[in-house]
């Protein structure tokens, strides 16, 4: 193995990242009342922001033209002042012959984001961005080679949903429901090192419409590389979402390298944070752990992990690794994962093992990069 990756605590954000420009303000980076009072700013009445609200969230409605219920003139000043756009298509590609579908965003400044609709048979998922690229420099994921270029804002993360939410509504995810139910913050991006943006997108998701777009708390995950205050403070927010712990190896030698965070917060505390957060939530802990041949899937550390697991409030989710650009890292073969998994069970740990939707579009976990995407 290589030396360490220099560790990332603070998010190694350039000058240049420093000085990107904030995305112009959305109704999505306010609550309702808060749009009240930008809407009575600009000299219109404050019920107009819930009609506005209400195309936005519950109609998935953007275009001015379409809002008839409120007098043409009122309806562009309105949707300048608090719906502008935030992300535009660059590129959209399906694959799993229709069921799971890639977006490629350019925001205001020209970075790139990336979001995923999945379909299944009784539900549709998107996986969103929390940050455009990413700081944690995690050697197996290539969101994390290019460094972090800058945090979303609220509404730029929210909107990836409800762009996404419009598409599934338009019926075109194969043989799968045409509400959007289920979000995870598994996109490019560390989200709990953009706290407080993903925290505020996670109530306007949840918020019934037409303040928000009416999601349970209960269908939405926020993944984590573990920054162990971060979670302790998501625990404190009252919310009952799924935290997700990408935890990739049991023993601190490996888990240094693989996930560079860990030399800060070691996995015997990343652990502890994860049983407080569960069981202040109820919410049982789902540990991810990217399968990579001879690297992490010995047999012992099988053991070793369903020792740190066994009795707790977990589910494992073994990620077959999917391939990225120039990684000297393959997937685990199918045997060795078999009885990994068997291993875990064995010590009373419930497991599954992920599946890869989306590998062909590199739309798949650790493939999001936007590098490639021709412009
Ligand atoms: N930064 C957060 C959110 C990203 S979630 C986190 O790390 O949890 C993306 C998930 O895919 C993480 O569990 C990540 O470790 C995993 N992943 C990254 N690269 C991968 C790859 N090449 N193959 C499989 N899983 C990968």
């Amino acid at each position: 193995m290589t030396s360490l990756p220099m560790i990332p605590i603070a998010p190694t954000t350039s000058a240049a990242a420093r000085r990107a420009a904030l995305p112009p303000r959305h109704l999505a980076d306010l609550d309702l009342p808060g749009r009240q009072a930008a809407v009575t700013e600009l000299g219109e009445a404050g019920f107009r922001a819930r009609q506005l609200s209400t195309h936005y969230f519950g109609r998935l409605v953007r275009d001015p033209a379409r809002m008839t219920d409120l007098p043409a003139g009122v309806r562009d000043r309105l949707a300048d002042a608090l719906l502008p756009t935030l992300l535009t298509p660059v590129r959209e590609v399906a694959c799993d012959d229709g069921a799971t579908r890639k977006a490629v965003w350019r925001l205001h400044d020209g970075s790139l984001v990336e979001s995923v609709l999945m379909g299944y048979s009784d539900r549709v998922t998107v996986c969103i961005s929390s940050q455009a690229g990413c700081g944690m420099a995690c050697p197996f994921c290539a969101t994390g080679q290019a460094g972090l270029t800058r945090n979303l804002s609220t509404a730029e993360i929210v909107d990836q949903a409800v762009h996404l939410a419009g598409v599934a509504a338009s019926g075109v995810v194969t043989g799968a429901p045409a509400r959007l139910s289920h979000v995870v913050f598994m996109g490019m991006g560390e989200p709990l090192a953009n706290y407080s943006r993903v925290v505020a997108a996670v109530r306007r998701l949840c918020a019934p419409a037409p303040e928000g777009l009416g999601l349970s708390q209960r269908h939405i995950t926020v993944s984590t590389v573990g920054l162990v205050p971060a979670m302790r403070r998501l625990a404190d927010e009252g919310l009952s979402v799924t935290l997700a712990l990408s935890l990739h190896a049991p023993d601190d030698e490996l888990r240094d390298e693989l996930v560079p965070v860990n030399q800060r917060w070691k996995v015997a505390e990343v652990l502890d944070a994860a049983w407080d957060y569960a069981e202040r939530t109820g919410r049982r802990v789902s540990i991810e752990y990217a399968m990579i041949r001879d690297v992490n899937d010995q047999p012992w550390r099988a053991d070793l992990l369903g020792r740190l697991l066994a009795g707790r409030l977990a589910h494992v989710n073994l990620i077959p690794l999917n391939p990225t650009p120039g990684s000297r890292w393959d997937a685990s073969p199918k045997p060795v994962e078999r009885e990994f998994v068997r291993r875990l069970r064995a010590a009373g740990v419930s497991t599954t093992v992920r599946d890869t939707r989306g590998r062909d579009i590199d739309g798949a976990c650790g493939q999001l990069a936007a590098a490639a995407v021709t412009q």
